[in-house]
């Protein structure tokens, strides 16, 4: 496989701020299921996120093969015409029929929202209030700014807690800068698949949701290659 150039490829802008996404990494505890709470009540929900996780995988990688390597479902495309074909086919007709089944979910509810007019950043952990000192007049933006309209699921008026799920994913998604941040792992977990968020970018061959997932995937692929190819010292060398 082609790595991703660096030039030739629409890159990330770096001038951008990048949302760490905390908020991010809870929905995917979530959907990964490695967090306490709530999970029996969300299973139908989960796997509909998993559902968007991998048309929004399969997304990424068609563009990228696609842009990249002139390939498009096994298809080999005349390299002048692969970025017409991209936009039309891909680019332009998958994009929204990508997040289809939460939205369709959401439309079979009915619930009313909770509006709010916040003065703090859509991604502040601390609010500004508790910056405020006293002594010292805050910048004016913090006085005279109405940052953010906070509109949510009321729990309160039919927003149950699946409802809230489903919204708060579709949020966490908007607010990434990148879709192909989201990977699924290649790490053995059963038939419970695990996803995960990536700061990189670039195409590579697997990915892994953890160091010790990667370790436990190359020691058994090793295993398997010394069976196949009789290699009976590999595994002590690399010691
Ligand atoms: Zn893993």
């Amino acid at each position: 496989m082609k790595r991703t150039p660096k030039a030739t490829f629409p890159q990330r802008s770096y001038r951008r701020v990048r949302v760490e996404s905390e908020s991010f990494n809870l929905v995917l505890a979530k959907v990964n299921g490695t967090i306490r709470g709530d999970l029996e009540a969300l299973r139908i929900e989960r796997a509909e996120v998993r559902k968007v996780f991998d048309r929004i995988i399969s997304y990424c990688d068609r563009l990228e093969s696609v842009l990249i390597d002139s390939v498009d479902q096994g298809q080999k495309i005349p390299r002048r015409e692969r970025i017409r074909w991209a936009l039309v086919n891909i680019a332009h007709r998958e994009f929204s029929r990508m997040f289809d089944p939460l939205i369709d979910s959401l439309k079979a509810e009915s619930f009313g929202v909770a509006v709010m007019v916040l003065r703090d950043k859509a991604d502040a952990t601390e609010r500004i209030v508790d910056s405020w000192k006293a002594s010292v007049v805050p910048p004016a933006d913090q006085l005279f700014k109405a940052r953010r309209l906070l509109i949510i699921p009321d729990p309160l008026n039919g927003g149950h807690i699946g409802v809230q799920f489903l919204w708060d994913v579709l949020h966490r998604i908007i607010e990434l800068d990148d879709l192909r941040r989201i990977r699924r792992c290649s790490g053995f977990h059963g038939d419970q698949p695990i996803y995960l968020l990536r700061i990189k970018i670039q195409r590579q061959e697997r990915y892994f949701c953890s160091d010790q997932c990667r370790s436990r995937y190359n020691y058994n692929k090793e295993g398997q290659g010394e069976k196949q190819h009789g290699r009976q010292h590999s595994r002590k060398a690399k010691r």
